[in-house]
């Protein structure tokens, strides 16, 4: 049973040092009670009651992860039922689907695009992550050769699917070290997969054929130490699947229902046959509030946008996307190329460079720090002006890199110049560029 917001600020130190972030121990109460903060945040809890208040502060929805080494898929964690309370903190994990029933052209074919449909967007290299083996043959050895090759060939994190316990066993010894989500246990074949999963130390996704079914698959489950658990409702309508991902959500987030408070799986894959549908299905279950979502393919087409919206629902809207402040050449540029500055908004510098990338005119882009303001609303806040961009320019290192001392500013103010060039000193020449950063290109082009 959760703890209230009062019952755990008696157990809080109640100095009111704010340390935690908030202005007193009460406020980070009532915080804690609703999953909006973590108990680490306050540094002078005592041991007796970090002990107390352990159930008080786990997150909601349980976070875990699948895979190892570079690509981990972090699922669950979640805090609010809308992005716009707070944040979604982990980004719903795209898997495609191979099977030991396809033919080894067709597995070969989804790898290569496994492989290759990665896309560079505003610094980020958007992809899918997992690939879930599916046991169709219901021969073990073709499942755990098919396992092997998955885990040879690619970086996925692996979704294992077999009712099989066998299969299910030679698969996850084939490939344990990269921690595989075991697909899935069922009434059925709890005990065993449950063993299994406990021995190998990797997640357990649970199927049931209702949500009644489900809470107390989960809650035997949990009662026999497994803490790692992703949920299969079963339901393979949209809407029904639909109702189910919002139900579990608002369950373990506003009922503080335990036995529902896991990160969900979802199978646009089973769905439909039309790839077009399938795509639509998916981008209602990345909103709407699926772990890890199963694709029966990859298609440039579909996945791009998937990725995008993924990527816009799960950064967090309090925050604006940044670049690093630094210096980028694009296009191997010398030293008599062009010198660009702009701001550190991620959508500024996606612009900006691309247009600079268009012109073929291989030029020096100086990213400055203005805390992920674009360059007017920089400017307007006193933080993109003439004196602070010569102090960046100068100790940002460019003149190490160019002979010529002119800096161009896309969409900036003529106010910005003036102070700019008496910032920099003698010999400096300042061109405020197009008033749009989507004429770069042109101007990049007349002025090369
Ligand atoms: Fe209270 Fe701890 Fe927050 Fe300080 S850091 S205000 S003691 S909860």
């Amino acid at each position: 049973m959760a703890m209230t917001g009062i019952q755990i600020f008696k157990l809080l130190p109640k100095t009111n040092c704010k340390e935690c972030g908030v202005p007193t121990c009460l406020a980070f109460a009532m915080n804690l009670a609703a999953g909006k903060a973590e108990l680490s945040s306050c540094p002078y809890v005592s041991e007796e009651a970090k002990a107390m208040l352990s159930e008080a502060s786990a997150p909601p929805i349980r976070p875990l992860t699948v895979g190892s080494g570079d690509n981990v898929v972090k699922t669950g964690g979640e805090t609010v039922l809308f992005r716009h309370e707070k944040t979604f903190v982990n980004k719903t994990g795209i898997a495609v689907l191979v099977s030991d029933a396809m033919t080894e052209a067709e597995v070969n074919a989804r790898l290569k695009r496994f492989k290759e449909l990665k896309y560079e967007r505003v610094g980020l290299t958007l992809r899918p992550e997992m690939v879930a083996v599916k046991n169709e043959s219901g021969d073990s050895g073709k499942f755990e050769t098919l396992v092997k090759k998955v885990k040879t060939e690619t970086d996925a994190a692996l979704i294992l699917m077999s009712s099989n316990v066998d299969a299910m066993t030679a698969g996850v010894k084939a490939c344990a070290d990269r921690v595989p989500l075991i697909y899935a246990a069922t009434d059925g074949n709890s005990d065993a997969l449950a063993k299994l999963a406990q021995e190998q130390k990797c997640p357990l996704a649970i199927k049931a054929d209702s949500m009644d079914n489900l809470s107390k698959l989960s809650d035997k489950l949990t009662a026999a130490g497994l803490k790692d658990l992703v949920l299969d409702t079963g339901s393979r309508t949209v809407r029904k699947a639909f109702e189910d991902e919002v139900f579990i959500r608002r369950a373990a987030l506003v009922q503080k229902n335990r036995s529902l408070g896991f990160p969900t799986i979802a199978f646009p894959c089973e769905m439909t046959t039309d790839p077009m549908k399938e795509a639509l299905i998916a981008s209602i279950f990345i909103a709407k509030y699926a772990g890890i979502i199963v694709l029966s393919d990859l298609r440039g087409e579909s996945l791009f946008p998937l990725l995008v919206e993924r990527l816009n629902i799960f950064t967090d809207p309090q925050r604006p996307m940044m670049m690093q402040q630094g210096i980028y050449p694009i296009g191997n540029p010398g030293e008599q190329s062009p010198v660009l500055i702009t701001t550190n908004f991620s959508l500024t510098y996606f612009i900006v460079s691309g247009e600079i990338e268009s012109s073929r005119v291989p030029s020096w882009l100086l990213v400055m720090d203005t805390e992920g303001l674009s360059v007017l609303t920089a400017w307007a806040a006193g933080k993109f002006v003439g004196d602070a961009i010569g102090a960046f320019v100068k100790k940002s290192g460019i003149t190490e890199k160019v002979k010529h001392r002119r800096v161009i500013i896309p969409g900036a103010v003529a106010a910005v110049s003036g102070d700019l060039e008496e910032e920099l000193g003698a010999g400096w020449e300042v061109k405020i560029g197009p008033r749009e950063a989507a004429h770069v290109t042109a101007y990049l082009k007349l002025n090369a």
